[in-house]
């Protein structure tokens, strides 16, 4: 009998990796957008001039920083390593795995 095997999908991978992504310009857009409002409206929401200070360190300072390492920390479907990151070198835009070349958003490990 033969058997077959089948490409392990990456479909699942990349789901989560768009989860992180969509999480960290959330982060960066929400923080950028909550500065704007806070600004405009002189923080009287958050209790008077300044306030919204402390609410945009917490917000970009902790969140942003977060998100930004979930992002360039995770591992590629193939090889397992960062895919953004190779030492202390991170490139978020890079097209493929810095470890072992996987393009971005390949479907199966036979991609090229
Ligand atoms: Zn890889």
């Amino acid at each position: 009998m033969r058997q077959v095997f089948k490409a392990p999908s990456y479909e699942a991978a990349w789901r989560r990796f768009r989860w992180r992504a969509l999480a960290h310009l959330g982060a960066l857009l929400g923080g950028v957008f909550s500065a704007a409002l806070l600004t405009f409206t002189r923080g009287a929401v958050l209790g008077g001039p300044g306030c919204w200070r402390k609410y945009l360190g917490l917000s970009l300072f902790i969140t942003v920083p977060l998100t930004s390492h979930r992002v360039t920390r995770w591992p590629c479907p193939r090889c397992g390593h960062p895919f953004h990151q190779r030492g202390n070198v991170a490139l978020c835009t890079t097209p493929s795995c810095l470890h072992c070349g996987l393009p971005k958003w390949a479907a199966s490990a036979h991609a090229q």
